[in-house]
């Protein structure tokens, strides 16, 4: 038997029962359906089998997961640092020992190709360490003394928050808010995207087990529209953190203004690659390469515009396409795979337009810019490379969230620059060039949250990731998680011997 079918079969067996019976949502512990409640089909992106049902949460699932987070806010509230430290790191050891399951089942609901989903099964154990591991110190704080007072500052736990995640590598995403949550002794309600449930239920699962009391972290599933406004409106929950799309933002913003809710997002992005001719040409084009066409392109950090200096442009732009020529397109299940189907149909016909688009704007399609033939009905979509093509086309401004690379020329340091900023979006930049003082003009110049000079998006968990302009509010990762989920106090305790104001006391001459 192949690999291939090897892993076919275990992920049907990982998969099965999800079809057997409807997936509800997680609510207290244990499996909760609303008999009331409609569902919808899952339906997987690599062969359009059917994954199963999946409860569409209405306004009374909502109601019961937010209040049952309030509850359980109580108790996990008072929780010692220590002990919260411990129960994560439970969990990140039943992450890893389901790594396989996760990232099989990952595979077939998202079309996310196994060579990288296995790893980002793994990253989100790595993610619930580190987060463990601060747990202990989340409450401390700063001490600010004064001539005649001491202040210090220390940090209480938010209270019940939302996290709401999209489709895109869904598991470790969604292990990147849940664990600093947890950590920090808020109580969680997730909601995931509708078209990726599977492996939230995982986390869900493995969480309980693990030794999370009920009600700390509960599940919903359904609709944006419905559940996930049902929930950014619920007076119980005190924030949402959410990761999707700019216009869900938006969204999200006005329906959590009535209860006043804080906010932090990570949305979308257009994000400039930009390659000077002095740099270290056979790196920066692995970095190009991996950077797009990595995670199918469904990526928010995806180098998605290569902005290359005019002296190498067509030099860089057949090198490219060389490589693209070479890519694996085939079952996200094979190792060898290296693109795998996008997540749903309407989502490959929004890639497939962005090919017309490109022609109707005058861009040359230099490879791809179609559908491969392979043996499997799903969403496959070519990997393309649009070159010929100036920033104000819509393929250079519109987010594509597939694996489509749009190469432009630039003159000199000042029209990358400009052409990098010119953009709605600011989350990421990549910047290759071997002179050091260019690379940190680059860098100081660049509107955006992140920016990596001679190397691929490196993740260091301490480090903030977020985005500015329409690619987000806020930053993730070390101690900026805990200042979202938590509360800072100041407690200002006199030493004795201020003068405090007296009122009410008539001056002698007046008596
Ligand atoms: P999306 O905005 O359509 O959906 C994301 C989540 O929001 C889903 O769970 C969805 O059900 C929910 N939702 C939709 N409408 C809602 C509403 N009115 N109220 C509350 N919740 C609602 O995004 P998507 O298509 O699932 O994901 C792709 C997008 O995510 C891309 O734009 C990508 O760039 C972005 N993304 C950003 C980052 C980042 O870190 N900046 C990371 C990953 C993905």
């Amino acid at each position: 038997m192949s690999s291939l079918q090897f892993n076919i079969d275990q992920a049907a067996d990982y998969l099965a029962r999800f079809r057997e019976s409807r997936l509800g949502h997680f609510i207290d512990g244990v499996d909760y359906i609303d008999p009331a409640e409609s569902a919808f089909d899952n339906t997987s992106p690599v062969d359009g089998q059917l994954l199963g049902q999946v409860s569409a949460g209405g306004s009374q699932s909502i109601d019961r997961a937010a209040r049952s987070s309030a509850v359980a806010f109580e108790s996990w509230r008072t929780v010692s640092g220590n002990h919260r430290r411990d129960i994560l790191h439970n969990i990140a050891d039943a992450i890893e020992a389901r790594a396989t399951e996760i990232a099989f089942c990952e595979c077939m609901d998202t079309g996310q190709a196994l060579r990288f989903m296995g790893k980002a099964a793994l990253r989100s154990a790595a993610n619930f360490r580190f987060f463990a591991d601060r747990a202990p110190d989340a409450a401390n704080g700063l001490s600010l003394p004064a001539q005649q007072h001491i202040n210090y500052t220390t940090r209480q736990a938010l209270g019940p928050v939302a996290v709401i995640t999209p489709w895109n590598t869904p598991f470790m995403l969604s292990t990147w808010k849940i664990a600093p949550a947890l950590g920090a002794g808020c109580t969680v309600v997730h909601k995931p995207a509708e078209w990726s449930p599977i492996t939230a239920r995982l986390l869900a699962e493995i969480c309980s087990e693990a030794g999370l009391p009920p009600g700390v972290l509960n599940l919903i599933n359904g609709r944006g529209e419905e559940a996930g406004r049902l929930l950014t409106e619920h007076p119980a929950i005190k924030a949402v953190a959410f990761v999707g799309e700019s216009a869900t933002g938006s969204l999200i913003q006005a329906q959590s203004a009535a209860t006043l809710k804080r906010l932090h997002f990570e949305l979308g992005g257009k994000n400039p690659v930009i390659v000077f001719n002095d740099a270290d040409l056979e790196r920066a084009l692995d970095a190009v390469v991996f950077m797009i066409y990595s995670l199918n392109g469904e990526r928010c950090t995806s180098s998605s515009r290569a902005l290359i200096d005019q002296g190498i442009y067509q030099e860089f732009v057949d090198r490219i396409a060389a490589r693209v020529a070479n890519l694996n397109v085939g079952h996200p299940l094979d190792p060898q795979t290296e693109i795998g189907p996008l997540i749903h149909r309407s989502h490959r016909e929004k890639v497939l337009a962005s090919f017309d688009t490109a022609r109707q704007e005058g861009a040359t399609i230099s490879i791809g810019g179609g559908v491969p033939e392979l043996e499997w009905d799903g969403e496959f979509v070519q990997p393309t490379l649009l070159s010929g093509a100036n920033n104000q086309m819509r393929i250079a401004r519109e987010e594509i969230f597939g694996p489509v690379l749009t190469a432009i020329p630039f003159a000199d340091e000042h029209e990358a620059i400009e052409l990098a900023n010119d953009t709605d979006y600011g989350l990421a930049a990549y910047v290759w060039t071997s002179d050091s003082g260019c690379g940190l003009r680059m860098a100081a110049a660049l509107d955006v949250g992140m920016v990596w000079v001679n190397s691929e998006n490196n993740r260091h968990l301490p480090a903030p990731f977020g985005g500015m302009k329409a690619s987000g509010i806020g930053r993730d990762g070390g101690d900026w998680s805990f200042d979202f989920f938590m509360e800072t106090k100041n407690v200002c305790v006199a030493l004795g011997e201020h003068k405090v104001p007296r009122l009410g006391v008539k001056a002698p001459t007046e008596r």
